[in-house]
C-alpha cells in the first residue's frame, strides 16, 4: 500500500479524517492501519510446536490410505482407522474440548460410488458466546493416478477416474501434504488454543472433514446442517488445505509466503476475513508474507470452504505458496515432501488470525432489518453518515476508508464508545467505508463494510 498515487482522493481524506480527529478522539491519525499486538495472541503463536506437527502428519500418513470409501474396520489402516484417531488424539489434547463424531449416511452419487458412513471429527472449544469461528481441513485422502488428475492438458477429454466402477479405494493413499498438513495445522490450534488460558468470546469448531475428494461431500453435509438450523452464527471459516510444502514441482522454492483465497465481491465478508489475516500476519509473523488471492479458490479448483461459501457463510483458504502437483491425489504424496518448519509458519499465521479474531467483539452491524447499509449523506445532503449497531462486549470501535478502484484499507480512525459518526461534505460515492469493534483488551473484529444493495430495473413492459 502506497499513498503517493493517490492524489487528490487522498489529500481530501486526509483533510476530512483530521476533522474526524478533532471530533472524536484525542489519538493520532493512522496513515497505514495495523492492529496492536497482544500479548496472549503472541504467546499462543511462540506455543507452536514444529515436532507435534511432524509427528501429526506421520501418524496420519501411516494409516496406509484415507479414502472415504477405504477400509472403516480395520483399526491400523483405512478412514476408519484414521477417524477414530483424530477422535481420540483431540480427546487426549484437552478436557475442554468437546469431541464428537458428525456423521452422514451417503446415498451413491457423483464419487461417492456406494452407500457409506461419513464421519467428520468436531471438536468444540466453548467460548462466552455462541458465535462460531470454524477451523477446517480435510483429513481424507485420494490415489487418482497422480498427476494427470490434477493438470490435465488443455482439449483432453475429463475423464474422472474416481468415476471407475473398479477402481480400488484401498490403493496407497498417504496424502501426507493433501491434506495431513492441514489437518495437523487444525489439531495443533486445537491444543494451542485450548491450553492457551485465554478467555474466547468466540467458539471455536475444530472440524476435520470426510469426503472432501469427493467434492466437499462432508464439510457441505455439516454446513447443510447450519444453514438449515438458521440460529447458529458461523462468522468465520478458516480452512487449511495443502500448506506444508515449499518446493514447487517447477522447481521454485519459497518457504516464507503463503496463499490465502476468498470469495468475491470485493466488500465479501470471506474477503473481510481475507483482509484480517493479512493484517494479523504483518503483527505477529512479519516475515511470512500473506499473499491474498482475489478468487475463490486456484483456477477451476476447490475445498471446503466453498461448501460453506455456497450456502451463505463467509470463509477463505490457506493454500501453500508453490504447490508440486506431481506429488497430489498419489502414492508420491509422502512425509519427505514436507517442509516441517513452512508448515509450522503457516500454523502460526493461522493461529494469530483466529485467536485474534476469537477474543475480539463480534463485527458490528452495519444493515438494517430489511438489509440495507446503514450508511447515508444526512444531515446536509453531501455528509457521510456512518451508523452501526452496537457490538456486545465493544468499548470502541474504528471506522476505516479507501478509494473504491482498491481493495486494501487505506486509512483508519479510533472514534469512540459512539454508534454514528458524521463526516461533513464527505461523499459516500468516491470511498468505501467500514467499521470494526474494539474490546476491552484492543482486541478487534473483522471490518463490517458499507455495501450498496445492487438494483435491478423491472422488466420494460411494452404495449400490445
Ligand atoms: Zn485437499
Amino acid at each position: 500500500m502506497t499513498n503517493h498515487s493517490l492524489g487528490k482522493a487522498f489529500l481530501t481524506a486526509q483533510t476530512w479524517a483530521l476533522l474526524v480527529v478533532v471530533l472524536f478522539t484525542t489519538r493520532p491519525l493512522l496513515a497505514q492501519p495495523t492492529p496492536d499486538s497482544d500479548p496472549r495472541v503472541a504467546k499462543a503463536v511462540a506455543s507452536v510446536s514444529e515436532s507435534r506437527l511432524r509427528q501429526l502428519v506421520q501418524q496420519l500418513a501411516a494409516f496406509g490410505t484415507r479414502h472415504t470409501l477405504s477400509n472403516s474396520t480395520s483399526s491400523t489402516s483405512g478412514i476408519g482407522a484414521a477417524r477414530q484417531w483424530i477422535f481420540d488424539e483431540l480427546k487426549r489434547t484437552s478436557p475442554k474440548l468437546q469431541v464428537s463424531f458428525d456423521t452422514y449416511q451417503l446415498a451413491p452419487q457423483g464419487r461417492i460410488l456406494r452407500e457409506v458412513e461419513l464421519r467428520n471429527v468436531i471438536a468444540v472449544l466453548p467460548g462466552r458466546s455462541p458465535r462460531r469461528i470454524y477451523v477446517t481441513a480435510h483429513y481424507d485422502s485420494v490415489n487418482a493416478g497422480g498427476v494427470a488428475s490434477v493438470t490435465r492438458p488443455v482439449g483432453q477429454a475429463a475423464v474422472d477416474p474416481q468415476m471407475r466402477a473398479d477402481q480400488e479405494f484401498d490403493t496407497p493413499a498417504p496424502g501426507a501434504n493433501d491434506n495431513a498438513s492441514g489437518t495437523a495445522l487444525t489439531l495443533e490450534l486445537a491444543r494451542v488454543l485450548a491450553e492457551s488460558g485465554m478467555e474466547f468470546d468466540a467458539t471455536l469448531v475444530f472440524a476435520l472433514w470426510a469426503g472432501e475428494e469427493q467434492v466437499s461431500i462432508g464439510a457441505h453435509a455439516h454446513a447443510a446442517r447450519l444453514a438449515a438450523d438458521k440460529t447458529t452464527v458461523v462468522e468465520a471459516v478458516f480452512n487449511s488445505d495443502i500448506v506444508g510444502n515449499s518446493r514447487g514441482g517447477n522447481g521454485v522454492v519459497d518457504a516464507e509466503s503463503v496463499r490465502v483465497y476468498s470469495e468475491g465481491p470485493e466488500d465479501s465478508m470471506s474477503r473481510a476475513i481475507a483482509r484480517y489475516v493479512q493484517a494479523r500476519g504483518a503483527v505477529y509473523l512479519p516475515s511470512h508474507r500473506v499473499r491474498l488471492m482475489a478468487r475463490a479458490d486456484r483456477f477451476s479448483r476447490g475445498s471446503d470452504h466453498m461448501a460453506f461459501n455456497q450456502l451463505g457463510f463467509a470463509g477463505v483458504v490457506f493454500r501453500e505458496a508453490n504447490e508440486d502437483f506431481s506429488r497430489q491425489h498419489a502414492q508420491a504424496d509422502v512425509v519427505e515432501g514436507i517442509d516441517f518448519a513452512y508448515l509450522a509458519q503457516n500454523t502460526r499465521l493461522s493461529l494469530a488470525s483466529v485467536a485474534s479474531l476469537a477474543v475480539a467483539p463480534p463485527a458490528p452491524r452495519v444493515n438494517d432489518a430489511k438489509g440495507a447499509s446503514t450508511i447515508g449523506r444526512q444531515p446536509s445532503g453531501y455528509d457521510a453518515n456512518l451508523r452501526w449497531d452496537p457490538s456486545p462486549t465493544a468499548v470502541t470501535y474504528r471506522i476505516y476508508w479507501r478509494d473504491t478502484w482498491t481493495n486494501d484499507w487505506q486509512h483508519s480512525q479510533v472514534v469512540g464508545n459512539v454508534t454514528t459518526v458524521v463526516l461533513p461534505n464527505v461523499s459516500i460515492d468516491d470511498f468505501v467505508f467500514g467499521v470494526s469493534a474494539i474490546g476491552p483488551s484492543g482486541s478487534e473484529s473483522l471490518i463490517s463494510p458499507y455495501v450498496a444493495v445492487s438494483q435491478r430495473l423491472p422488466d420494460v413492459k411494452m404495449a400490445p
